[in-house]
């Protein structure tokens, strides 16, 4: 073999992929238990449900453990769930596309319509997938400044007027993302901002909605997006199973459109992108809504709690919807990450968002929080 250089090996990639920073995922408990040899380790990183998953989910995998289900290739169609999808949320299976997490379908609306040439439009401090999935096909990214660190109700929060007058300016943007309620900030926008943008948005141009945190919200506050896909055709909303449904292991998601997208969407996916136990997963996941009331009942009671303590330690705490809460130090938070990493908790840093002085802790089980509060306020004493 040639001892090929690396200069060579890269020439041929695509700029995007070469201007692409590696995501950066929570840092999984057994690499603090191996790096610093502790036993005791909690993750509040990836905004995972404490209550772990429903128990009819384990029964569900336990039972579907079998040859056949591992030996045969799964339902491509995901027939089955799709058919409970459509049920749950009152719409047609042609409008529903699966994915391998929600993840895979941000990656599909950006293959489908972003490239060389056109742009990705999304806000400044959104979820880092959107601008990794536009990179990776080589579509500039539009970012639109976010409110300001002093507004007054919604601190770094998505500025959809804004998103409104840049889209004006930019006929090249074929495809917006909007996080509601958004990830690494747990801000979200009102009803009335999403509407209001839409009205302004071109019937060609794509906005996905990524409603990851949609069942964390208080009712009165969140945006009922989907009696809207009739109005607005290049409206396209994802979900997903890996927060409040508590089995982000099984990875998947899915998408609710108009169904010219969604068979688009079925033409760049893999024809089996979601393994047979995750569509038995997300099937008796989607059963349990009982599992799932309980869990906005801990996160809003935790969340509320949280708030409170951390205010009171004098901290800046981001209003968040979600299930996970954004907390400024007033000063760089890597010695503090730091601190928490050495007794045992994992939290986010958000350096690479451009928020260097907080971090993102998902708001856990009462002890779990109890625990996070004692390694922080040990941690701030010392750092
Ligand atoms: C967690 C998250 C997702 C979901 O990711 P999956 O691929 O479904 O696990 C999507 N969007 C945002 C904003 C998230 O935080």
């Amino acid at each position: 073999m040639n001892a090929a250089k690396p200069n060579e090996l890269t020439r041929n990639a695509l700029p995007g992929v070469l201007g692409i920073e590696a995501y950066t995922p929570g840092m999984p408990v057994e690499e603090l238990q191996r790096r610093l040899g502790l036993a005791d380790v909690i993750k509040l990183a990836s905004n995972e449900n404490p209550l772990g998953a429903s128990p009819a989910v384990q029964a569900a995998l336990v039972a579907a453990a079998k040859g056949d289900n591992l030996a045969l290739y799964p339902d491509g169609s995901g027939y089955r769930l799709k058919k409970k999808l459509a049920t749950y949320h009152g719409i047609g299976a042609e409008c529903i596309t699966l994915g391998n997490g929600s993840n895979d379908l941000l990656e599909f609306l950006s293959r489908i319509y972003a490239g060389p040439g056109r742009a990705v439009m999304f806000s400044d401090f959104a979820f880092a997938v959107y601008s990794l999935a536009a990179q990776a096909q080589s579509a500039e990214s539009v970012i639109v400044p976010a409110y300001a660190a002093d507004h007054a109700t919604m601190p770094y929060g998505h500025d959809l007027a804004a998103f409104g007058k840049t889209l004006a300016q930019r006929p090249d943007v074929s495809l917006v993302f909007i996080a509601n309620p958004n990830n690494p900030t747990g801000t979200w926008n009102t009803p009335q901002e999403v509407l209001g943008f839409l009205e302004q948005v071109p019937p060609h141009v794509i906005v996905a909605l990524d409603e990851a945190y949609w069942d964390y919200q208080d009712p009165a506050l969140r945006t009922d997006a989907l009696p809207w896909l009739d109005r607005f055709p290049n409206l396209v909303i994802t979900r997903t199973f890996s927060k409040i449904y508590g089995i982000a292991s099984m990875r998947a998601g899915y998408a609710l459109s108009h169904p010219t997208v969604a068979d688009l969407l079925n033409r760049v996916r893999q024809p089996f992108n979601n393994n047979s136990f995750a569509l038995i997963a997300a099937e008796a996941a989607l059963d349990d809504q009982d599992f799932v009331r309980r869990s906005i009942e801990l996160n809003t009671v935790q969340r509320e709690r949280l708030d409170d303590e951390l205010k009171k330690r004098g901290l800046t705490v981001l209003p968040s919807q979600a299930n996970f809460l954004t907390v400024g130090f007033g000063r760089d938070a890597k010695p503090i990450h730091q601190g928490l990493l050495e007794r045992g908790v994992i939290v986010r840093p958000m350096g690479s968002y451009g928020l260097p002085q907080f971090l993102r802790v998902t708001v856990g089980s009462a002890a779990q929080n109890d625990r996070f509060l004692q390694a922080l306020d040990a941690a701030l004493a010392s750092s």
